[in-house]
């Protein structure tokens, strides 16, 4: 069996084709700039070139229709024919509260993604694009939506709410949702299975250091606290934003600085962060090369600031879950940024977890990153939230 992964942007698409039976990527893609001038699809398949297509796509459906060319492509394609695939995942950002698992798409499942999409206006408007052009395209085959939030779904009311007035929760659902969902799932259930232990005896705190971050404290196999909140601002710092700081900064921020709600939120979401400790750059190696090859005082500033937040959150929920077993670092900075992954771990060795600087000299790899005799397991591991989005899929429409 096969299952089509789509995870629709505003302007792009990446998807994967993937045998259920190996649960192997047959092959990946991405297609950029949908929609504006210079449109492209790039797949790769193991053991081949790059295969490039630029021509224009003026909407998603456009796009989806070339993927599913290029994927029974008789040269570069790795199907002989659509009927091949089983069944499309959907990554959707945002299920708000009631869906709190996978779900097959129909038309209730679809109106709820659109009255979320106040809670996620960036991304649920172009994930409902993909669903609705795969739809026209494959109205013969089954559909499942996987929600970003969803494995936070477990979270107790004391760690979800916020101390608001409570009407505020009933009216507009403002609570904590959290994100990141699929890959904390992912990476958590992957350490308990290469600790060789029951992941419902297990204290985890997930690690998804990206551009976007999130950590989740992962007690008996269910998310009991997540990082991120109402919205992806929450938390530790980012590449581009802030993350926590106190409420009352933007009330003052509109009286000061005269800004108004779009630019107070342009400022938290794209202009804060590491991007706007350093005035560098979002990304961690711009930073790095700033910091350590040219010294640059901001850019080590904006590093530590990072690893601060993130050990102080660690350390947090080892102090809500009563202790933790195993740390764990994904996505792109937590995979390959053994200095990050270093920092801030240092400081934590009160807990029972040490680094092994040998080990840890290790870049997209799964790999055990603490020394042999650690109380507290530290672990890099590659996530992979298409395998996820693919597995829910399967298991819903058989
Ligand atoms: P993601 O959002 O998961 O794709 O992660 C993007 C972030 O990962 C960017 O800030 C990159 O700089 C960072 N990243 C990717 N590769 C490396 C690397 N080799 N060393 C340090 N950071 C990296």
């Amino acid at each position: 069996m096969k299952v089509l992964v789509i995870n629709c942007g505003s302007s792009s698409l990446k998807y994967q084709l993937i045998d259920m039976t190996t649960e192997e990527a047959l092959a990946q893609g991405l297609v950029e700039r949908i929609g504006i001038e210079g449109s492209v699809l790039t797949q790769k398949v193991e053991g081949r070139d790059k295969y490039i297509v630029k021509q224009p796509m003026e909407d998603h459906k456009v796009a989806i229709k070339l993927v599913l060319d290029t994927l029974v492509d008789s040269e570069h394609g790795v199907i002989s024919s659509m009927d091949e695939i089983s069944a499309v995942g959907h990554r959707v950002v945002h299920g708000g509260e009631k869906y709190k698992n996978s779900v097959i798409v129909n038309e209730e499942v679809k109106e709820y993604i659109k009255q979320c999409f106040k809670l996620a206006p960036l991304h649920n408007p172009a994930n409902m694009i993909g669903i609705e052009a795969c739809e026209e395209l494959m109205p013969n085959t089954p559909m499942v939506v996987v929600f970003d939030t969803a494995f936070h779904g477990t979270m107790p009311e004391e760690s979800y709410l916020y101390a608001l007035p409570y009407d505020l929760y009933k009216k507009h659902g403002i609570r904590k949702y959290g994100f990141h969902g699929t890959s904390h799932k992912y990476v958590s259930q992957k350490v308990a299975e290469v600790m060789g232990r029951d992941i419902k005896d297990l204290k985890i705190v997930t690690c998804h250091l990206g551009n976007g971050a999130s950590l989740c404290a992962v007690k008996d196999g269910v998310s009991i606290d997540t990082s991120m909140g109402f919205t992806p601002l929450e938390g530790v710092a980012m590449g581009t934003r802030s993350g926590n700081i106190d409420p009352a900064i933007v009330t003052f921020l509109m009286k000061e600085e005269g800004l108004s709600i779009d630019e107070v939120n342009d400022l938290l979401n794209k202009k804060s962060g590491v991007l706007g400790i350093s005035g560098i750059s979002s990304d961690f190696r711009d930073i790095e090369d700033a910091a350590f090859k040219e010294g640059i005082h901001r850019a080590k500033l904006a590093l530590s600031i990072f690893e601060y937040k993130v050990r102080a959150t660690i350390g947090s929920y080892a102090a809500i879950m009563g202790g933790v077993d195993a740390i764990v670092f994904t996505a792109g900075v937590g995979e390959n940024g053994p200095e990050t992954r270093e920092s801030i771990l240092k400081g934590l060795e009160f807990l029972g977890v040490e680094i092994d600087t040998e080990k840890n000299n290790v870049r997209g790899k799964l790999r055990e990153i603490s020394k042999a005799d650690c109380k507290v397991k530290a672990f890099v591991i590659p996530t992979n939230e298409e395998l996820v989005i693919a597995r829910d899929t399967l298991e819903l429409i058989k």
